[in-house]
């Protein structure tokens, strides 16, 4: 369905169609035409699908000649979006004198904010903290607000937004349109519409594997320590022309955007505590292409919207798997295709990545990292791509040349020269890494197996699922990593990898399994009288065993969920 097929006034069609939009997203088609008739909506649809101008649109709509009062508050979880919101909302009523739109957020000058406040704004966008300190000190009133916009209500509580909502819900009158948009909706949310919402029609469009589908994802793996060349790497060999680098910590945004600047590369950094002017900054030379890569936390480059961002790397694993899909997001946006790429270094990290790639439905290829020869080569193909194509007349070039003819340096020699300072400028610093590596999954199988030796045996009543489960809960592996398991009297053998053993004692130590301490040992020797041999890969119906009654690939996740979460309340953005 186009734009002009709603009931919209001339001003904001020609907007609409000034920004190049004619179609409808499904979100926009579906929400619309409700908030234009001004019921209260809850919209659920993935990043990237138009959410802004769906509530936008008909908050512009709404507002008629001559209205000095705040009537539509949009609120927003960072200052970020905040600012986008407020410059979609301002192309949208380009042809609208009568709008005035502010936008309100921490870390700005308040004496500006109330000054813009007092010349009659009818649209403000802003974050929660800032609005209600505007809201306490009496210098934004809601009492003729007619319409309230919540946009990415998930992360607003996820921030801990939740008082402020609250608290700026009641000081808007009752006879109001209550909008709420989300990426995901979780029950905090359902809630949160159930207590301030009259008679909500709901929209929730399934996560589109559309936009996933544009999205071509990649990850690998290099050695602890590594990851900083493997990204050089990656960005000398895909070149991509503008990437998001995500990290999980302010610090790592920091380091890491320090050492790629060292490198050459036209990184910025972006987190939470920067200051505004500087975040302002940065996001101005991104999107104006003076820097092409933007380094970020999560919660700072949610829902920024730059087009043309071409990959995404998470330099750190996405600590949820909603990052993950927040992340890839950036990119394979608006129809265009685009490229996200996981960087692993050890185990634990690909354990985890492959339970998000489980959990989010993604297909995450496993590939090897580019090597330093096939990047040359590439480098040498564009080159003489380059060189091979047309270019305007070059009389100055050619005086050059007579010059260095005179100096003994023919033409041909002059070309060789500045092919090979091109060369080795582009190619100088690829870091070099031992041998591509491969991540195909359980490979370490057909290599050698060892023995472990578990300090606990029949004698306490365990069975096979009990010590799997324990080590399937404690290393992140899966069920079919493990080997035979041997159960004697006061012990037990497991058969693992042995390119894993290290990490599998390292992980195991301290474990419990039925209560018990327990320590985990490579086995010596192995002359020993069996009690009983189990060996759980053979037997397909042993997956659903008893381990507390959850299947091992249950126990996995949970594991390294709750695992998440614990890092989780660790992380500080
Ligand atoms: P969301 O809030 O759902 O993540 P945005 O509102 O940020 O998505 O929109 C994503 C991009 O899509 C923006 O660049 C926006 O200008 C563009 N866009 C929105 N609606 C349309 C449309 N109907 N046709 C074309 N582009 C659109
Ligand atoms: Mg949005």
């Amino acid at each position: 369905m186009n734009f002009n097929e709603l009931d919209l006034s001339e001003e904001i069609l020609r907007a609409v169609e000034d920004l190049g939009f004619t179609e409808m997203t499904e979100i926009q088609e579906k929400s619309i035409p409700l908030l234009l008739e001004g019921r209260d909506v809850v919209g659920r649809s993935d990043t990237g699908t138009g959410k802004t101008a769906a509530f936008g649109i008909p908050a512009v709509e709404s507002i008629s000649p001559g209205e000095k009062n705040v009537t539509v508050l949009i609120l927003c979880p960072t200052r970020e979006l905040a600012m986008q919101a407020h410059g979609e909302i301002k192309k949208f009523a380009a042809y609208k004198r009568c709008i005035k739109a502010s936008v309100i957020y921490g870390g700005a000058s308040m004496e500006k904010q109330i000054h813009e406040l007092k010349r009659g704004a009818n649209i403000v966008i802003g974050t929660p903290g800032r609005i209600m300190d505007h809201i306490r000190r009496h210098t934004l009133k809601l009492d003729f607000l007619r319409c309230l916009i919540l946009d990415e209500a998930d992360e607003m509580l996820n921030m801990g937004f939740r008082e402020d909502i609250e608290a700026i819900l009641e000081f808007i009158p009752d006879e109001r349109q209550t909008v709420l948009f989300s990426a995901t909706m979780p029950p905090e949310i359902l809630a949160l519409t159930k207590k301030y919402q009259h008679d909500p029609v709901y929209i929730k469009l399934k996560a589109a594997e559309k936009s996933s589908a544009l999205i071509d994802q990649y990850c690998f793996q290099a050695a602890m320590g590594r990851k900083t060349d493997m990204l050089r790497l990656l960005l000398t060999a895909y070149e991509p022309s503008s990437s998001m680098v995500f990290c999980n910590t302010r610090k790592m945004v920091d380091d890491l955007t320090g050492d790629l600047q060292k490198h050459g590369f036209k990184a910025v950094g972006l987190h939470g505590e920067m200051k505004q002017s500087q975040r302002t900054q940065v996001m101005e030379s991104f999107k104006c292409g003076a820097a092409d890569i933007l380094v970020a936390t999560d919660v700072a480059a949610r829902g920024i919207d730059v087009t043309g961002v071409d990959a995404v790397f998470n330099y750190d694993i996405p600590q949820d798997n909603e990052y993950y899909i927040h992340r890839i997001g950036r990119t394979g946006r608006a129809g265009r295709r685009g490229t996200a790429y996981t960087l692993v270094s050890g185990r634990r990290q690909l354990y985890e990545l492959r339970d998000i790639a489980r959990r989010t439905n993604s297909d995450i290829k496993e590939i090897p990292l580019p090597d330093r020869e096939s990047i040359i080569k590439k480098k040498k193909e564009l080159i003489i791509k380059e060189l091979s194509e047309e270019i305007i007349p070059m009389n100055e070039a050619y005086e050059i040349l007579e010059s260095l003819a005179a100096l003994g340096i023919d033409s041909r020699e002059a070309a060789a020269r500045l092919i090979h300072k091109r060369l080795a400028a582009e190619t100088a610093d690829i870091p070099e890494f031992e041998k591509p590596q491969t991540l195909k999954k359980g490979r370490h199988r057909s290599s050698g197996t060892v023995k472990v030796d578990i300090n606990i045996g029949r004698s306490r009543r365990i069975s096979p699922n009990y010590i799997l489960g324990a080590l399937v809960d404690a290393t992140g592996m899966s069920g079919g990593d493990f080997g035979k398991i041997d159960i004697f009297d006061d012990h037990t053998t497991v058969e693992v990898p042995e390119s894993e053993s290290g990490y599998i004692i390292e992980r195991s130590n301290p474990m419990k399994i039925k209560g018990h301490q327990v320590e985990v040992r490579l086995r010596n020797g192995s002359s020993e009288r069996k009690r009983q041999t189990y060996d759980h890969r053979r037997t397909p119906d042993r997956r659903k065993m008893a381990y507390g009654s959850r299947d091992k690939s249950e126990v996995c996740r949970n594991y390294i969920s709750n695992r998440r979460k614990r890092n989780k309340n660790d992380k500080k953005y």
